[in-house]
């Protein structure tokens, strides 16, 4: 007897870059999420120049993507550390600059409190970089005062 495959659900993934080619990286990123197991690209943000924000280094790229996706959060979280591996990130020190950063920002409606995964993400709300390309996707996910919150944080969208 065949088994049913898991439902889908529709997730959010943040983006940024800011070592080498970010915008490059981050579109080759945008691409390799729409090829995911199980996994259908619905929609990708434009692309955003931010300043850094509790990090260090160059301005990053950032973007945000819609994906439906049959995979569980925590196998999610599991190909996104293998993009962010194959791209040679390295960790030596908390925020430290990055070559390519993946975060799942909401995964349906599920909260997920895990010691390796948070859901929804809980430093989204505090980010322009991430809000901004957020509300361009989905407006009905970022209210206006969530926006107004982090109006400050320099964010320019690019053409
Ligand atoms: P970072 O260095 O900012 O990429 O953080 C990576 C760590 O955050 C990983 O060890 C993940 O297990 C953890 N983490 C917790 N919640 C999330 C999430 N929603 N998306 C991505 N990574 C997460």
């Amino acid at each position: 007897m065949s088994q049913a495959l898991p439902a889908e659900v529709q997730t959010y993934v943040a983006l940024g870059a800011n070592l080498g080619d970010a915008r490059a990286t981050v579109l080759q990123a945008i691409n390799d999420l729409s090829r995911l197991p199980n996994t259908r690209l619905i929609k990708a943000s434009s692309l955003y120049r931010t300043a850094p924000f509790e990090a260090s280094g160059p301005d990053f790229i950032n973007a945000v993507v819609a994906l439906m996706t049959r995979l569980d959060a925590g196998e999610l979280l599991l190909q996104l550390q293998h993009l962010e591996n194959r791209k040679g990130r390295e960790r030596p020190f908390k925020n430290a600059p990055r070559t390519l950063d993946l975060d799942i920002l909401l995964y349906g409606n599920s909260t997920i409190n895990t010691v390796t995964l948070q859901i929804p993400h809980p430093r989204m709300w505090e980010r322009a970089f991430v809000l901004v390309p957020l509300a361009e996707i989905a407006p009905k996910c970022v209210t206006a005062e969530q926006l107004d919150a982090v109006q400050v944080q320099r964010v320019h969208r690019l053409e």
